[in-house]
């Protein structure tokens, strides 16, 4: 068990940072006050350390929380269980995402008045093309040191898997040794959380602050239909959510929500589900009161895999962008939309932005010019805050989903804790 980490009444708190650090933000952009790059630098200070200081503890809290989610899951059939239900959850819950972003471009087609002959900028990095197999190769951390340098979670959390499973078959004192350190990992990262929360706030401020001067008001206005659409079909995603949690969770919607807007907050400001990782962990474990070898396993690996924002995000951008070049989908281009998407949104690592970037493979596929990005990316980084949110809250999602399949329904929504 941890300690108690979160400081009490923190998303009131955040949320106050957040909306002071949009409106002042809002008022000087208005009246085009320009801060000299050495001001803007000590504003966004606090902010960046808040992220330093997660991302400082993201390899030894995802290489922890997977060996311990693994090995205390008790046996190998007992993972098993888990892992033969939490893949296929992730992706239908992705395959969901993705029609939403389809539909909601299709029927709103936010594209239709835009100019074609909009000069674009190149932006996309230029993306190796990998064949199948060596994407797949390319999880295994063939050199851990480099997998912990780059903060590569999908090898992370594989290296984490074969530990864990190590850890089930080889029973001996030293097992038991390298569990203890895992849990004393944990709990030392966790601690930690606690302490960077305490910044939140004024984190908060300082990133959004930053961000909603960087984006400037003109360029969200020129694409404010196609927000409103992103926005239409995420606020859809989480209603899915609801849902979820409550057929088939058996939750109270309302309390779940309630429970986890800390990580929502913090998704939101971050744009970094990774970053978030361990706000989620202490979400599900304090307030969610979820089993450990649930949240410890479910929520690093949905952090890294299980991203239906960003699927959504995709779909729409790709749909959006297709209307925008006068290019028509067939069924069977909508059918490897979908699936490319899928597999994209697997792939993006959980770091701001990525998203947008990963979005050119799919271009690729379905022959939209990867220039396109261009168009879009003005307004990226609000949408990258709104569906990393939505990411986040999957994975919480999932770990409720998870702890009724695997434990039964083992607490009241009244024992959800106030916050
Ligand atoms: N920022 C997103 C995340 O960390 C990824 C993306 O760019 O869509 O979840």
């Amino acid at each position: 068990m941890h300690q108690q980490t979160l400081p009490q009444n923190l998303w009131l708190r955040i949320l106050i940072g957040m909306i002071a650090g949009i409106m002042i933000a809002l008022v000087f952009n208005m009246n085009d006050v320009n801060f000299s790059p050495n001001l803007m630098s000590w504003i966004a200070f606090p902010g960046y350390l808040f992220i330093d200081l997660l991302k400082m503890i993201i390899v030894p809290l995802v290489l922890s929380s997977v060996i311990l989610g693994v090995a205390s899951a008790g046996s190998l059939e007992s993972l098993g269980k888990m892992g033969a239900r939490i893949i296929p959850y992730f992706i239908c819950t992705t395959a969901i995402a993705i029609t939403i972003g389809i539909s909601v471009a299709t029927i709103l087609q936010p594209g239709a008045s835009i100019e074609t002959q909009t000069e674009v900028a190149v932006t996309a990095k230029p993306l190796t093309d990998l064949t199948i197999p060596d994407r797949i190769r390319n999880i295994i951390p063939v050199n851990i040191t480099e997998a912990q340098l780059t903060q590569n979670m999908l090898q992370l959390v594989l290296l984490g898997l074969f530990i864990g499973i190590a850890l089930l078959k080889i029973r001996t004192p030293a097992s038991k040794t390298v569990r203890r350190l895992c849990e004393f990992t944990q709990d030392a990262c966790m601690m930690i959380v606690g302490w960077a929360m305490w910044i939140a706030p004024i984190a908060v401020f300082s990133l959004l602050f930053v961000a909603v001067t960087d984006m400037g008001t003109s360029a969200l206005a020129g694409m404010g239909y196609y927000m409103v659409c992103v926005i239409m079909g995420l606020a859809c995603m989480v209603g899915v959510y609801g849902v979820i949690v409550s057929v088939i969770a058996q939750r109270n919607p309302i309390a779940f929500f309630s429970a986890i807007k800390s990580a929502m907050i913090v998704a939101f400001s971050t744009s970094s589900s990774a970053a978030t990782m361990p706000v989620s962990l202490s979400v599900a474990e304090e307030r969610l009161k979820t089993n450990e070898d649930v949240h410890d396993f479910v929520i690093p690996l949905g952090a890294t895999i299980n991203m239906d924002g960003t699927a959504l995000y995709q779909a729409c951008a790709a749909i959006f962008l297709c209307q925008v070049f006068g290019i028509d989908l067939t069924v069977m281009e909508t059918i490897t939309l979908l699936i490319t998407t899928i597999g994209a949104s697997i792939g993006t690592p959980a770091m701001p932005g990525v998203g947008l970037i990963i979005l050119a493979t799919i271009l690729n596929s379905i022959g939209v010019p990867p220039e396109g990005i261009g168009i879009i990316l003005g307004v990226d980084r609000l949408l990258d805050m709104m569906r990393t949110t939505v990411n986040v809250t999957g994975d919480l999602t999932a770990t409720t989903v998870m702890q009724r399949w695997m434990h039964g329904k083992i607490v009241s929504d009244d024992s959800l804790e106030k916050v």
